[in-house]
């Protein structure tokens, strides 16, 4: 399996041509975007299967977008890449993605557990809960993985001066300070899944319900 991240400018021209042929996708790697590459890379390029290859945009969630846009609505939410796509640079997509359903499962459970007071025992507040948690770390998360991204490889594509900036603040800044600090939000722990409450199929008008349980317990 081989797999190959091009800059958004490297591949700008061969995109909208190349997407949906397999025979193209091999012809721009070998031949243009990845001519400079090892001969051992364009060697297994060359004897690709041309049936599983595949072409697609790099995509991500502004974290601006994430912190304040809209990922709910009542009990329906999203998750993973619905929620916070993000550019590979860190390869935290998945293990975000993961942590999202920790999250969520655990929100969902508190919702529903009749500690919860009785007019917030609704899936719409677990949803609700589980965004507000999410929505800093996913949003830093994104942020990290394009500027990582951005000083590493952007930098071999613009021109002059600014490329000679990104390559100073990549050595000097990115590297020392900030690096250090992205490579620490990958070792996050998201807490552990805690053991379900007992469910109750009758989640609605619980307020009532329970007073006449608790009436029923006292005779
Ligand atoms: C090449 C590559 C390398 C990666 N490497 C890493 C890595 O090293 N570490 C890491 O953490 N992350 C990595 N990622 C990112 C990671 O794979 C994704 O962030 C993660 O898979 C997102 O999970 P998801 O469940 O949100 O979405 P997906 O895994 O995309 O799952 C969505 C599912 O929904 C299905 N679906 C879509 N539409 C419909 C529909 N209408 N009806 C029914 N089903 C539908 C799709 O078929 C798919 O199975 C990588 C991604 C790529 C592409």
């Amino acid at each position: 399996m081989w797999r190959r991240y091009f800059s958004k400018t490297e591949v700008f021209c061969a995109e909208g041509e190349a997407a949906g042929d397999p025979e193209k996708i091999l012809r721009e790697v070998t031949d243009n975007l990845g001519r400079h590459l090892p001969e051992e890379f364009l060697d297994v390029v060359r004897h690709s299967d041309p049936d599983n290859l595949t072409w697609a945009p790099l995509l991500y969630r502004a974290p601006w977008a994430i912190l304040t846009g809209g990922a709910a609505r009542g009990p329906v939410t999203v998750a993973g890449d619905a929620f916070h796509p993000m550019t590979p640079d860190m390869a935290q997509g998945g293990c975000a993605a993961l942590e999202d359903a920790v999250v969520l499962a655990r929100a969902l459970s508190r919702s529903r557990s009749p500690a919860a007071a009785p007019a917030r025992r609704h899936l719409a507040d677990g949803v609700a809960a589980y965004i507000a948690e999410r929505r800093g770390r996913a949003a830093w998360i994104v942020a990290g993985a394009f500027l990582s991204g951005y000083v590493q490889q952007g930098s071999t594509s613009v021109p002059g001066v600014r490329a000679f900036a990104v390559k100073l603040f990549r050595d000097w800044i990115f590297y020392r300070f900030v690096f250090p600090l992205l490579a620490d939000t990958m070792w996050f722990d998201c807490g552990d899944l805690i053991a379900p409450p007992p469910w109750r199929d009758d989640d609605d008008d619980d307020g009532e319900e329970e007073a006449a349980d608790k009436k029923s317990h006292v005779h």
